[in-house]
């Protein structure tokens, strides 16, 4: 008998076909091709994205869910498919967890405004961190001054890593919720949410993890992570704008209140009383964005396809490389140097503001963000108006970024 020994080869990501599929990319910006570093903000979208879109409104455009029509049956059909989708996406149990919403700020704000109100009362704790984006501050800042509730911050290190023994002393009886950043969008920080996670349990509170940034560049297994809640943006995942889910625990949905009133989210109503929907639809009043949550799906078979694992090993090569070549460049400080990052790079040059570094860049082709970065109190604890960031997507290579050295060489001679 002959025995065969099996090897598995893991092959590695073909970035050049991988660009053909998005083109955008072959577009020129002040007369050079366009390098997009801006994958933080929005991704961008492949041919298949945009032909689900097209087909949609050029084949069976129609309103969901209420019509008996050929048209609406398919457009049903297609919508529906984007729930089972992103359900087997983050390993949810049940469709029914499932909740279409604009996006990851909707998210958030639909639990503010249900679980929030009706869950947190006078003297009531929650936390969040110090490198948390805007739209998870300002929904729990509004639900604190409604209900005279405390909102805790987590502090961080200077590699911009949160204080894990300073949050476990947080925790305690009053605390009723922790509303954590899974990836950091300024600072590309991995946070550990699983220990988060428990640790908030063991002291009766919930847990919110934004996926905003983490669900393109993580495997995301809501059931294991055991996140009460998880909200993320379609258009960060290679998807259209304008679409979200909002993932949470079954039980939690169900003795929730309901968020906004309208069609679709009713089973029955009266003048006297209404009676609500049945889980997903009692989160989903008014006709929602169709076209988008199915070209949705088709951003998420992009991501099955490619294979998330190759996704990810070719980002962290960039992020390597981008580093190491970044750090050569005089004056320049990154500000967030993390051991468990995601493909995200955020700068400063010494003596320059970023939005100088940015218009100079983007005079070369090169898109990055500049500012804030929604995250004004974190930029606040670097001491810093804002930074530079270049965030890297599946479709970047390793020559961009020579791009971009070569651009901030030029920068750093013509400012300093
Ligand atoms: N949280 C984080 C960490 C983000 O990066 C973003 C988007 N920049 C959001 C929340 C908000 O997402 P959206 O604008 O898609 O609602």
């Amino acid at each position: 008998m002959t025995m065969t020994r099996s090897v598995t080869i893991q092959e590695g990501l073909d970035v050049y076909s991988i660009r053909k599929q998005f083109p955008i990319l072959d577009r020129e910006v002040k007369g050079r091709r366009l390098v997009y570093f801006d994958n933080a903000a929005t991704s961008q979208k492949p041919q298949s994205v945009i032909d689900a879109l097209v087909n949609y409104y050029t084949n069976y455009n129609a309103n969901i869910h209420r019509g008996i029509h050929t048209l609406a049956e398919e457009a049903t059909a297609a919508f529906e498919a984007t729930r089972d989708a992103a359900r087997q996406f983050i390993h949810a149990a049940s469709r029914e967890e499932i909740i279409f919403t604009r996006g990851t700020t909707e998210g958030i704000n639909l639990v503010a405004y249900t679980w929030g109100r009706q869950n947190i009362k006078a003297g009531d704790e929650i936390i969040i961190s110090a490198m948390e984006h805007h739209s998870n501050i300002v929904p729990w800042q509004i639900v604190c001054e409604e209900k005279n509730a405390v909102l805790k911050i987590i502090p961080i290190n200077d590699e911009g890593e949160l204080l894990m023994p300073e949050y476990e002393k947080m925790l305690g009886p009053k605390t009723k919720l922790v509303s954590i950043v899974q990836v950091s969008n300024a600072l590309g920080t991995v946070n550990p949410v699983k220990t988060m996670i428990d640790a908030a349990h063991k002291a009766g509170a919930l847990v919110f993890v934004d996926g905003a940034q983490s669900t393109v560049h993580l495997d995301i297994n809501v059931q294991e992570m055991d996140c009460d809640f998880f909200a993320f943006s379609a258009h960060k995942l290679y998807g259209p704008t304008g679409v979200g889910i909002l993932y949470g625990k079954k039980h939690l949905l169900e003795s929730m209140p309901v968020f906004q009133g309208g069609g679709e989210m009713i089973k029955e109503v009266t003048f006297e009383k209404t009676i609500y929907n049945d889980l997903p639809y009692k989160y989903e009043a008014g006709t929602p964005n169709i076209a988008d949550t199915i070209a949705f799906k088709t951003a998420l078979d992009f991501i099955q396809e490619t294979g998330k694992e190759k996704i990810r090993k070719h980002e962290q090569e960039l992020l390597v490389y981008a580093t190491s070549q970044l750090e050569q460049i005089p004056g320049l400080r990154i500000i967030g140097t993390a051991r468990e990052k995601t493909s995200v790079i955020s700068f400063i040059i010494d003596k320059t503001h970023p939005q100088d570094i940015g218009i100079l860049l983007d005079n070369r082709g090169i898109a990055v963000r500049t500012g804030h970065h929604c995250a004004e109190p974190l930029m606040r604890r670097f001491g810093i108006p804002g930074t530079a960031r270049a965030s890297f997507a599946v479709y970047n290579t390793k020559e961009e970024i020579d791009e971009l050295v070569t651009g901030l060489q030029k920068v750093v001679k013509m400012l300093l």
